[in-house]
């Protein structure tokens, strides 16, 4: 039977729900007899081709975030979002009290920085926009919250993917244990 091709990306995040990911340990070997990851932080693979499911960590905060958020939902059928950044915006959301030359000047003119610092341009770094979850930039299948969600929750999704089930937490799985 052919395996089921996976896809998956980080936007702004700490890469703790790709860990996650990777804290299913020997799962993972299981995992393999039946799911291709191709595009992928951990395979390194960076341009998406189409697959059956493309799963997205971090929100969205700049132009750059935007248009991988949308080639993957270009590229697949069914989108997960994992954990509460991808979810609901995240801890990063909290740089929306700010305006963004605010953010920007606490990013890279502090105290520890030398006068001569230079904030960057557009030209140097993607533009940043309001910090959004991946749900108000593209359509979203299915839902894995936690920060960062546990490997079981992950599992648990990726199980009932396979199943031909659009996954629903149970609320046990909602806590990192
Ligand atoms: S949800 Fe938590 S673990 Fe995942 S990227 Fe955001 S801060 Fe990191």
């Amino acid at each position: 039977m052919a395996k089921v091709k996976v896809a998956s990306a980080w936007l702004d995040c700490c890469s703790g729900c790709h860990m996650s990911f990777l804290d299913m340990d020997e799962i993972l070997i299981d995992l393999a007899d039946v799911i291709e990851l191709t595009a992928s932080p951990i395979t390194d693979i960076k341009e998406f081709s189409p697959v059956d499911v493309g799963i997205i960590e971090g929100s969205v905060s700049n132009e750059h975030d935007e248009q991988v958020a949308k080639n993957l939902r270009a590229n697949c059928k069914i989108l997960m979002v994992l954990g509460d950044c991808a979810c609901f915006g995240g801890i990063n959301s909290m740089r929306n009290l700010f305006t963004i030359e605010e953010v920007l000047h606490r990013y890279y003119s502090t105290e520890s920085t030398t006068k001569d610092s230079k904030i960057p341009s557009s030209e140097d770094i993607p533009p940043l926009t309001e910090v959004k979850p991946v749900n108000q930039v593209v359509k979203v299948d299915c839902y894995v919250p936690g920060c960062p969600p546990s490997a079981k929750a992950i599992h648990y999704a990726l199980t009932e993917l396979l199943a031909g089930r659009i996954p629903v937490l149970p609320s046990e799985m909602m806590r990192f244990d």
